[in-house]
């Protein structure tokens, strides 16, 4: 029986009619298996994706985290990777050949930047960053050998909103592919192939295992995408480790309680913080002031818990003493675990010159600790500026 998000997170991958079975499958550490027939290992060869044949392929527990993402994602099939960059990567390679465009937008998790002007420019491929702010306006960037489209929103640090259902039908129009990174969503706020996207990809490290103990990545994709991705992190060796899928699945039994919080903390200490006067603006979509919250309000059905603050203060020393004064939010990369923490960001380094104008812009994961308690410490180094 089918039900609203909260109760397919809880009841996916757990098929009846299978006599007494725990509640969680069990988690099936392997590199092999054996056959007893040559019969029945050419038949699990002819669908290694959906039976145990090799580790790399996948462990019934890989299968019961791609089938829950897939369901949950509503896409064609979901392929665990060991890490979102992993994801990311192994979908640019799946789709991009010698002399290929790629666009990607401009507000792109920067470790991706890199592997398109790396890795992508090695291989013959030209990437053009584009602005978050353009919807049906990136028509005017496609060249004819423009392959793909690549949107992360909201995107990483400014967490500007993009017009994905704008961008998707000028792709559409054109038959170019188009792949999102949705890790702050998570399918619950934002599901992107009922956009029309073709693969929507997480950095599962974050939300969906959400306590900071694993790297792991997924690719939802459509029927359209698939077999070319799963043939992608096949061809890298790409494949998530099975106890990081039996955490990633069972982060996704509790996502949707994690992320209510997560959501309703961080509205309360992004309302806080927009009134004060250390802080120019509050990048969070649900704010009026975040490029595209317009977009969200339309778009999605709720916020996370990480957004950015642009001190008022151009002072770096300023910027110092606010992070350093911070005791409940720790300084460390990732975000989605139950902990708050804070990390400077670089706009600045991006390509298009519009960030040079930004003042400093300070990131904050709001975990899960008690609300005031949060808001109490950010106003005590607030006052340390
Ligand atoms: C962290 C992150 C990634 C990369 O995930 P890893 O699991 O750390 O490789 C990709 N996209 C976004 C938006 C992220 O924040």
């Amino acid at each position: 029986m089918t039900g609203k998000p909260a109760t397919t997170l809880v009841s996916t991958a757990r098929p009846r009619g299978t006599g007494i079975t725990s509640v969680n499958p069990p988690l099936v550490r392997a590199s092999t298996f054996v056959f007893d027939t040559l019969a029945e290992f050419e038949r699990a060869a002819k669908t290694p994706f959906d039976v145990p044949f090799y580790g790399r392929v996948g462990t019934p527990t890989t299968f019961a985290f791609e089938e829950a993402m897939a369901e949950i994602e509503g896409g064609h099939r979901a392929i665990a990777t060991s890490s979102g960059v992993s994801a990311i990567s192994a979908t640019l390679l799946a789709f991009l050949k010698q002399g290929d465009h790629l666009l990607v937008v401009d507000t792109v998790y920067e470790p991706v930047r890199r592997f398109c002007n790396r890795a992508l420019t090695r291989m013959g491929v030209e990437t053009s960053f584009y602005d978050p702010a353009l919807g049906a306006g990136i028509a005017d960037l496609i060249r004819p050998n423009t392959r793909l489209i690549y949107l992360e929103s909201p995107g990483s640090g400014t967490f500007d909103v993009q017009d994905v259902p704008a961008i998707v039908a000028v792709a559409k129009a054109r038959g170019i592919r188009t792949a999102i990174d949705n890790t702050w969503a998570t399918p619950l706020f934002f599901r992107p192939l009922d956009h029309g996207v073709d693969v929507s990809i997480h950095a599962a490290t974050k939300y969906i295992v959400g306590h900071s103990d694993a790297m792991l990545g997924v690719i939802t994709a459509n029927a359209d995408s698939y077999d070319d991705i799963r043939r992608a992190t096949q061809d890298l060796g790409a494949c998530a480790g099975i106890e990081e899928c039996n955490l990633g699945l069972r982060g996704l039994r509790t996502l949707e309680v994690r992320l209510k919080r997560h959501e309703a903390t961080g509205l309360k200490l992004a309302r806080w913080l927009a009134e004060r006067p250390e802080v120019a603006r509050v990048l969070h979509p649900a704010l009026p002031s975040c490029p595209g919250h317009e977009i969200w309000a339309r778009d999605f059905d709720g916020a996370a818990g990480l957004f950015s603050i642009e001190l008022a203060s151009r002072d770096p020393e300023a910027k110092r003493r606010f992070i350093d004064a911070l005791q409940h939010f720790r300084i460390g990369f990732s975000w989605g675990g139950y902990e708050s923490l804070v990390l400077p960001m670089h706009p600045e380094s991006r390509s298009l010159p519009r960030w040079q104008d930004l003042g400093p812009v300070v990131r904050l994961q709001i975990g899960l600790e008690d609300a005031d308690d949060l808001q109490a410490d950010l106003e005590q180094a607030l006052g340390r500026i």
